[in-house]
């Protein structure tokens, strides 16, 4: 099966480890310092903490909001869990914002409409709005800061895929037009650390709670501390602040990330590259290809995503012939947990989306070749499926799609 996406890991990276290994620190000693510079240096950010994954980095955003069970937070309906889980484990509500039915991307527009609903008929606005970079294309941030400023949310770049991609010609990471961006270095993702995240920001107050509150809520430093003796107080000292947790990258993890940034600009380069040869590869006529890269505008390409008629028969033909297809995402407020929470009513744009939209593979490890059998496989599939189920509303028994994957070569 060639999955949709993988980790790439070299003999570099695994000396990083090693070295790290046989070193005095295994967590956060100079690595994690390091790799915390290197995230600054590569995005212009000012500020960057680097923790235990993109999970813990969204939580500690919204503590770091101090956004409570009185708040809401607004959420692409379009994205993993995580994206809405951090506002719920603070007990806010979750609203979910509908995305443009082509890139996936929270509609800026609809969001406007939302939030002069809410002004209009006194209902709450939220605390903070999570904007997704779905598969590495940045949503419209010039309007959302206009959103931001006019009605006075918060704004979360979840750029869990978007690590590289650039907006207006500036590499995503630097909060020109939000609050703080996170990263995460899942093996999927652009560069990984195993399990690992960062908060980014240029916001001194907010980077200064997230990494309290990264660590316990506990500081060193005598001239936060409460008691009035604190200068004087032996070096073992320390005081905890604030109910904090322990969301720590490892030195180990660090030592990974370093040395995947290392290569970072080649791994953009490459998935660029094989975005391009799809456009040459795949059918235009059969379905609906990503918006292309423009000047100042590129995606990191985490995510190549397609859009077709008969998308869950096309991806069982697919898997049927050892392409690993995937579909990104479900959206969360389908998720039985929120429906539970009665957070149902289902919109126009991310429905379309889901209901159209598959990944196919592109990653370090494929090429030319690959896309080639992957291309040629799909234009097999959707012209034996229009010919067999010309109505989108047609379904095909499981029995039908082996056949149909079966007889293509
Ligand atoms: C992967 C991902 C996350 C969670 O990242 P982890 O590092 O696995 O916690 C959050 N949001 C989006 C959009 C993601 O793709």
């Amino acid at each position: 099966m060639i999955p949709y996406s993988t980790q790439y890991i070299d003999e570099d990276d695994i000396q990083a480890v090693e070295r790290t290994l046989r070193s005095d620190f295994l967590t956060c000693g100079p690595r994690v310092t390091d790799f915390e510079e290197c995230l600054c240096n590569y995005t212009d950010a000012q500020y960057a903490i680097a923790t235990s994954n993109a999970t813990s980095a969204l939580h500690l955003c919204m503590m770091a909001m101090d956004v409570g069970p009185e708040d809401e937070v607004w959420v692409s309906a379009i994205s993993f869990v995580a994206s809405a889980n951090c506002a719920r484990y603070c007990g806010a509500t979750v609203r979910f914002i509908d995305v443009d039915k082509h890139t996936g991307n929270l509609d800026v527009h609809k969001l406007h409409a939302m939030l002069k609903d809410a002004e209009a008929n006194h209902k709450p606005l939220p605390k903070a709005v999570v904007a997704v970079h779905l598969s590495g294309r940045p949503c419209e941030l010039r309007f959302l800061q206009n959103l931001k400023e006019r009605y006075g949310f918060y704004l979360v770049e979840d750029a869990s895929h978007a690590v590289g991609a650039t907006y207006e010609g500036m590499r995503i990471g630097k909060t020109t037009f939000s609050d703080v961006v996170v990263f995460s270095f899942h093996p999927v993702k652009i560069i990984t650390t195993a399990e690992g995240g960062a908060c980014l920001t240029d916001n001194e107050e907010l980077a200064h709670r997230i990494r309290l509150l990264h660590a316990h809520g506990i500081t060193h430093d005598p001239l936060e501390m409460q008691a009035p003796d604190a200068l004087s107080k032996p070096a073992y000292y320390y005081e905890q602040l604030e109910l904090g947790y322990n969301y720590r990258m490892s030195d180990i993890q660090a030592a990974l990330g370093l040395s995947q940034m290392a290569k970072v600009d080649d791994f953009l380069q490459k998935r660029r590259k094989l975005a391009r040869d799809y456009v040459e590869l795949l059918d235009h006529n059969l379905m609906t290809l990503p918006v292309p890269d423009t000047e100042g505008f590129e995606s990191s390409w985490h995510l190549y995503q397609i859009q077709v008629e008969h998308r869950d028969e096309i991806y069982q033909i697919l898997r049927r012939k050892g392409v690993g297809a995937q579909i990104h995402y479900i959206p969360i407020y389908k998720q039985p947990y929120y429906q539970k929470l009665k957070y149902h009513e289902p919109l126009e744009g991310a429905e379309y989306f889901y209901e159209h939209t598959l990944t196919i593979p592109l990653h370090y490890k494929i090429n030319r070749v690959d896309q080639s059998m992957v291309a040629a496989i799909l234009a097999s599939a959707l012209e034996k499926l229009h010919a067999l189920a010309p109505n989108p509303e047609d379904k095909l028994s499981t029995q039908e799609l082996h056949q149909v994957a079966d007889s293509i070569q």
